[in-house]
């Protein structure tokens, strides 16, 4: 497996716990933004990619709290990897399935999913996608800052992964790095984990931008 780049702390040597402390970096950082409130979303980076293996945030615990091993390595369904079996056992999020979908499909190095209220309200207010031109901001997740129309999918909410994986797969824009799950949250990714992370602040700024605008 290969290590994740970004800002590893120097202690942490192997792969698994590096990527551990990267997800709980992220997650503290989100936490403190309001944006994984309560054990809400989770945030996944790949260790490597054939076969896939993704460290997952491990479900139910305080995204703000987590620990370098609260995680799950799962595979390319999302189903946790006994090899990498942690102590305590740890339960990966129902959407791990989800996340190495996104992988699979972007070939992204990370994988972040928050519950924002932006989200939420703008995937209800524009339910065939968000449409976004002529803001700076846009350049920040790799368009144009003038004449160019960019569209943020907005995907229909379901439990069963495979269902919203087949819509996120339909709904997909080249070169933009998120969906918006309706009544849900979103999905955004990166090559980095740091990419991910500032298209999650990007995006969010740009849908708060949006509903403010109406
Ligand atoms: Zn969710």
């Amino acid at each position: 497996m290969t290590t994740p780049d970004a800002g590893i702390p120097a202690s942490v040597s192997d792969p698994v716990h590096a990527a551990g402390a990267i997800l709980a970096r992220e997650a503290a950082r989100f936490a403190g933004l309001g944006w994984m409130r309560g054990t809400s979303g989770n945030l996944s980076v790949v260790l490597s990619r054939d076969p896939l293996r993704l460290a997952v945030t491990a479900s139910g615990l305080d995204k703000g709290e987590l620990a370098t091993d609260d995680l799950v390595v799962v595979d390319a369904t999302g189903t946790p990897v006994p090899e990498a079996a942690s102590t305590p056992p740890r339960r990966p999020s129902a959407e791990a399935g989800l996340h190495a979908r996104v992988v699979a499909l972007t070939g992204a190095g990370a994988v972040f999913h928050v519950h924002t209220l932006a989200a939420v309200r703008a995937g209800k207010r524009w339910p065939a996608g968000i449409e976004l031109r002529d803001l700076e901001m846009l350049k920040g997740i790799g368009r144009s800052a003038h004449d160019e129309t960019v569209t943020i999918p907005v995907i229909d909410n379901s439990q069963d992964m495979t269902e919203l994986g087949d819509r996120l797969e339909a709904a997909l824009v080249p070169g933009v790095p998120a969906v918006v799950v309706a009544s849900h949250g979103m999905y955004v990714w990166g090559e980095t984990p740091i990419q991910a992370r500032h298209h999650v602040e990007i995006v969010e700024w740009l849908l708060e931008y949006r509903m403010a605008e109406d």
